[in-house]
């Protein structure tokens, strides 16, 4: 431990000064680490994904246990400090890490178990999606994730967690069965639909406000283990038509076809061949976790958009597909995203999409549309405070630029500039865990609709001091 003073975040929004006693005090109850600038495991355990919106922490816990999450909770309390709470660092706001806070990196509580009789993961809040993953595919089963690998399972469910799997079983907090997690009072609870059953309600999308999830379960779904799918690309100037055929392949495709459509700039890949290196296309991200026998009728409405310049479907297992779009999308770079929420795909909405998209200037400029219809909309609005009953589309404007971009400006208002001009479109909600820095309590509200004012009441419960405050905040 550093001899020095070290000056550290209080919520009140002072500082405060600690020392090495105290710190020792600390360290002295956890199995796990605390860690200080220059330590050993510092880098990682201060970086996260978007480095737009990268903040330093003043001194970091990687607790090894709940016991341990409890020792930290209750030591910020005692000193009044700033807590954060890191999971797998993806969140585009940078809210796994508050400025010159006590950040919480779970990395160290990265245990998993599947138990295939029960068909349910025990997974700890350190785990990625591509542990989840893994682990529950050596028994053909899988729960609803995202399909970037390296994301928290942790923020991705706490928010509500949409993927490739929504379509056949609703949010990820759907097939959330159970919770433990410590509160504010540094109390280890555990929370289920009769257990605690306020809190479990809460944290089925209410994010990381109401206190740190030490174990996810997660009910289990024969998926895979090989699944069809991949990428297919064709030119931009056919979006008229490639984007009305989306909307036809969404409408009458079965729960086991979920397709992502996506206007973006060619990557120079080797997949893409050269001379569409940086050239704009219609893409299709597509998931069939059907029966293969019935693949060729499922895809034949994607088949039949002939000529495309970029063709990579092919039976996969779940795994894979889960994960080669990870370096679409590598960290360190700087991101901005706008996104909300569709019942249609209107006829109008599609025209106005390629014509903003046509001068699109951002080399890592998208726009994305990924299809959620199904389970999700056979729950009631009140099931977990997610809500978004109604979607039945999500789409999202997205900027990805090199920190030191001259354009980042301009970059940045092209992605505003298409999202106003959208946003229109809208159910009027927007999803919790693809809000940016820049977006304030009215779009917190507006993720929540009619269960914001409940999940007001369960923080006054569980946190009326705020305590876990370095989130989108759920404020009076
Ligand atoms: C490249 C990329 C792809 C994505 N793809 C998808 C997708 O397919 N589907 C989808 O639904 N979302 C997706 N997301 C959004 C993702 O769900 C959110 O960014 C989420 O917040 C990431 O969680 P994390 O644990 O990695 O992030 P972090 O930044 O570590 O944490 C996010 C929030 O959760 C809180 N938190 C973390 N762990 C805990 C805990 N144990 N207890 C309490 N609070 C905690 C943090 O305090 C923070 O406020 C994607 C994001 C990125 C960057």
């Amino acid at each position: 431990m550093n001899e020095r003073t070290l000056t550290i975040a209080k919520r009140d929004g002072e500082h405060a000064t600690l020392t090495p006693e105290q710190r020792d005090d600390l360290a002295g109850q956890l199995d796990g680490s605390l860690l200080e600038d220059g330590e050993e495991g510092w880098e990682d355990a201060a970086l996260i994904w978007n480095a737009m919106a990268a903040t330093m922490p003043a001194l970091v816990v990687q607790p090894s246990s709940a016991r341990d999450v409890a020792a930290a909770v209750a030591f910020a309390r005692e000193h009044g400090l700033l807590v954060s709470v890191k999971g797998g660092g993806h969140n585009i706001g940078g809210t796994g890490i508050a400025e010159d806070s006590l950040t919480l990196d779970m990395s160290g509580m990265r245990q998993l178990s599947v138990d295939p009789q029960a068909r349910v993961a025990h997974v700890g809040p350190g785990c990625r999606l591509q542990d989840v993953d893994r682990a529950t595919q050596a028994y053909g089963l899988a729960t609803v994730l995202g399909f970037i690998s390296e994301v928290g399972v942790a923020g991705l469910t706490l928010g509500g967690g949409l993927g490739y799997l929504t379509r056949r079983f609703g949010w990820a907090v759907d097939n959330l069965v159970e919770v433990d997690v410590v509160t504010a009072d540094g109390e280890i609870r555990t929370a289920n639909r009769t257990e605690n059953a306020d809190l479990f309600w809460a944290l089925r999308g209410g994010g990381g406000n109401f206190g740190v999830v030490t174990r996810f379960t997660f009910r289990l779904h024969e998926v895979g283990p090989t699944v069809f799918g991949g990428l297919i690309a064709w030119p931009f100037e056919r979006a008229d038509e490639i984007l009305l055929a989306y909307r036809e392949i969404t409408v009458g495709g079965p729960r086991e076809l979920a397709v992502w459509h996506n206007v973006l700039h060619a990557p120079p890949a080797p997949f893409v061949p050269e001379e569409w290196h940086g050239k704009k296309l219609c893409a299709m991200a597509v998931c069939y976790s059907g029966d293969l026998a019935l693949t060729d009728e499922v895809l034949a409405p994607i088949r039949s958009l002939s000529d495309p310049v970029v063709d990579l479907l092919e039976e996969q297992p779940y795994t894979q597909l889960q994960s080669y779009l990870d370096e679409t999308e590598p960290k360190g770079m700087h991101y901005y995203w706008k996104t909300e929420y569709l019942t249609e795909l209107g006829d109008e909405f599609l025209s106005v999409l390629p014509e903003l998209y046509a001068t699109c200037p951002l080399p890592g400029g998208e726009v994305g549309i990924l299809h959620l219809e199904g389970a999700l909309n056979e729950h009631d609005e009140d099931d977990g405070a997610v809500g978004n009953r109604d979607a039945r589309y999500v789409f999202g404007v997205k900027g990805m630029w090199e920190p030191d971009e001259p354009e980042a400006d301009s970059y940045r208002q092209w992605v505003r500039d298409a999202w106003e001009r959208l946003r229109p479109f809208s159910t009027g909600r927007t999803y919790i865990n693809f809000q940016t820095t820049d977006e304030g309590q009215e779009r917190v509200r507006a993720s929540y609709g009619a269960n914001f004012d409940r999940l007001v009441e369960v923080k006054q419960t569980y946190d009326p001091d705020n305590v876990f405050r370095s989130n989108r905040n759920i404020r009076p």
